[in-house]
């Protein structure tokens, strides 16, 4: 009997500033969730960001990139701080991270925007306008204008330009889309593809790709929107959105927007698809203004845990599990500062997580 259990091998990437207090609280909850659904799993642990360079003289090394390899599922806290700030560009903590995201192949980026609702107050926008909002944005992570080339500087006659190149391939474009319908087909059916096609040629070839897809998705709706026009439909009536599917560039000014509709950065979780190993990580950075105060909000990674249970483990029904005692902790009231509203019982990072686990066990 127990010969059949899988165990699945996780490697522990805490990073900097509020990453290490963050990982804790979501490894707390993931041994608990883990239990209750009859889960196993194995821990390995490794360096990435500016304790990596400290340590290790690289943001990311070789080894810790062939432990991310072998591994299930990647659970990283955070990387960067004003430390390593003045390190040139390619020697910056943040190139660890970027670094397994092309190394894995890591092309596909999730993250969820969900407002619980008693956190519909906390959000800059309307309550009626972000109430019950449950958006996915699938954001293609590994090409487009950041990797294109040529990228860089010359001097020309007229003075200094600089130059970068938009650039996708039908594979990349089927790739990403295919993880987006799949997605959908999980969720509400329904598909908004985003790119700026009136304009770009890059986005002519990204829009005829996401229909041939589409076929083989009958069930799924699909429809697709000029970037600026998704910009301020996100704002005017998000509640239309289920998956937004769109290129790098532009999915991460839209990811940024989708996320404000839920109040706190400290409530995001995303999870970044490719290879045979996923990542799974909050959205926020690591916040060095309130690292070691106990003041961070652990639900961003602790809801990157649900999700690691939903794709890695396929285990909806754990991952769920996890939602719903998040959702208990703050219809309980508790909060951590970032989240406080009146009549809020203030917490620490730690505790939130106790009360997570807690309610997790409990079921
Ligand atoms: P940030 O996300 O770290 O912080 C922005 C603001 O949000 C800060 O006021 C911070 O206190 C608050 N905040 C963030 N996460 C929080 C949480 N869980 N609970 C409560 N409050 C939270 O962004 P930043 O200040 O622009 O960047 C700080 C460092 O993080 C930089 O070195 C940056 O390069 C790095 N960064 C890393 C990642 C990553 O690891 N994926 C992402 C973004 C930024």
């Amino acid at each position: 009997m127990s010969s059949e259990i899988k165990t699945f091998d996780v490697l522990v990437l805490e990073g900097d500033g509020i990453g290490p207090e963050v990982a804790a609280e979501a490894l707390k909850v993931l041994k608990i969730a883990g239990e209750a659904a009859g889960l196993q799993f194995q821990f390995d642990y490794g360096l990435v960001g500016g304790i990596a360079i400290d340590k290790e003289g690289l943001p990311v090394s070789r080894e810790t990139v062939q432990k991310a390899r072998n591994a299930d599922a990647i659970i990283l806290g955070a990387v960067g701080g004003p430390e390593w700030d003045d390190l040139p560009t390619l020697q910056r903590p943040e190139q660890g991270l970027l670094g397994l995201r092309v190394t894995l192949d890591l092309f596909a980026n999730l993250r969820p925007a969900r407002v619980f609702d008693p956190l519909a107050d906390a959000s800059t926008l309307k309550r009626e306008v972000v109430s019950g909002i449950d958006l996915l944005v699938v954001r293609e992570l590994v090409s487009d204008l950041y990797f294109g080339e040529p990228r860089g500087f010359r001097t020309t006659e007229e003075g200094r330009e600089a130059f970068n190149t938009m650039r996708y391939s039908e594979r990349e474009i089927n790739r990403v889309a295919k993880v987006a319908f799949d997605a959908a087909m999980r969720r509400n059916k329904k598909v908004t593809s985003v790119d700026k096609a009136n304009v770009l040629e890059v986005s002519g070839l990204w829009r005829e790709v996401v229909c041939e897809v589409a076929r083989e998705y009958p069930d799924v709706e699909v429809d697709h929107q000029y970037v600026d026009n998704c910009a301020m439909q996100l704002i005017r009536n998000p509640a239309q959105f289920d998956v937004i599917l769109t290129g790098n560039m532009f999915g991460d000014i839209l990811s940024d927007e989708a996320a404000m509709l839920t109040g706190s950065i400290g409530m995001l979780p995303s999870a970044s698809l490719g290879g045979s190993s996923a990542l799974y990580e909050p959205v926020h950075g690591s916040a060095p203004d309130i690292a070691g105060q106990g003041k961070a909000n652990p639900l961003a990674t602790i809801l990157s845990i649900a999700m690691l249970l939903e794709i890695t483990c396929r285990n909806a029904e754990a991952a769920d599990r996890v939602r719903r005692a998040v959702e208990a902790v703050l219809n309980d009231s508790y909060r951590t500062e970032d989240i406080m509203s009146d009549g809020g019982k203030l917490v620490s990072c730690s505790r939130m997580g106790d009360l997570v686990a807690e309610a997790v066990r409990s079921g």
